[in-house]
């Protein structure tokens, strides 16, 4: 079974274009805040009209749901593609002990894998 993260990348590499180009400016302003990073549920808090987003694997299936109107439609929306790269971004370095780069001050949530 994928991880969840695998699901997120993919599902996010079929946003839409307007969604992918607004949400990676998001992620990168730092707007995205990861709350809970578990194998089957990543929530997240963007800075963008407060949106909320969720993702959930049900039955190895891909859900997700942001409190924005696009998202509560069903869209994969810029919220859900921010907090995906952010993931994604997160899963990549998990190697590399603390976070102190002075580049990415994008965040301040502290995920425990
Ligand atoms: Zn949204």
């Amino acid at each position: 079974m994928k991880q969840i993260a695998d699901l997120i990348g993919l599902e996010a590499d079929r946003a839409a274009e307007a969604a992918l180009v607004r949400g990676g400016e998001l992620e990168r302003s730092g707007a995205v805040q990861l709350v809970r990073f578990s194998p089957s549920l990543i929530t997240a808090e963007v800075d963008d009209g407060a949106a909320y987003v969720e993702f959930r694997v049900v039955d190895g299936v891909l859900r997700w749901y942001c409190t924005c109107a696009e998202g509560r439609g069903g869209a994969l929306c810029a919220h859900c593609v921010a907090t995906a790269q952010s993931v994604r971004r997160r899963t990549d370095r998990k190697a590399s002990p603390g976070m102190s780069s002075p580049t990415s001050s994008a965040s301040t949530a502290r995920i425990t894998l």
